[in-house]
């Protein structure tokens, strides 16, 4: 089984390697034609309007939401978040807008730009420890969408049917965990 990271920007080896430690082959994407090639994709952090600037450029927007709309897999992280996400709070242009959730980027304040903590994530047995950097937070939710975790009562992973969406960034640690867990979403939604 081959997942996908979108290697337009952001920590793509990282997210390989954790795709690697949790039992699947991980591939950077930098063309939308290499999407008939996987499964699965991930969307790294990085910058979101970089992001979606990169992706409208490389044609990748209408081939991803295709990719979605054929019940395949896409987790989103940090940047990758908000490029899911379908508001993005203060913008009036939102960029993939597939997962029904509004977001506020860079909401933790400059006290706390960068932090890690455990957090508890539904789904899985212990605590993960969680990086944030410059991160967003979902601030409401659609009835479709599954609260995987919060952080001080802000909602901070979820899931709606085979998207899935984090503020932190879980390939910055060794802990492969949600890794392995979007790797199970691509498993089932394969054997469908
Ligand atoms: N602050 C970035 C944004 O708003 C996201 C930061 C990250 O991906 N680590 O796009």
């Amino acid at each position: 089984m081959k997942i996908g990271v979108l290697a337009l920007q952001g920590a793509v080896a990282e997210h390989i390697r954790s795709i690697e430690l949790a039992g699947a082959e991980g591939v950077a994407i930098k063309k939308r034609e290499e999407l008939q090639d996987i499964q699965g994709l991930i969307i790294p952090g990085g910058e979101s309007t970089t992001i979606g600037k990169l992706m409208r450029k490389y044609d990748f927007m209408d081939a991803i939401r295709q990719f979605a709309a054929e019940g395949k897999p896409v987790f989103g992280t940090c940047a990758g978040l908000i490029v899911l996400a379908k508001t993005i709070e203060g913008q009036e242009e939102s960029h993939l807008a597939l997962m029904d959730m509004t977001v506020a980027r860079n909401a933790f304040g400059r006290q706390r730009e960068s932090f890690e903590t455990d957090l508890d994530i539904k789904g899985i047995d212990e605590p993960i420890r969680a990086v944030f950097i410059r991160a967003p937070l979902i601030s409401s939710v659609g009835e479709q969408v599954d609260v995987l975790s919060s952080y001080n009562g802000e909602i901070v992973a979820a899931r709606q049917g085979h998207l899935l969406a984090s503020s932190f960034h879980p390939e910055l640690t060794d802990d492969y965990r949600l890794h392995q867990y979007f790797v199970d979403m691509v498993k089932s939604s394969h054997a469908s």
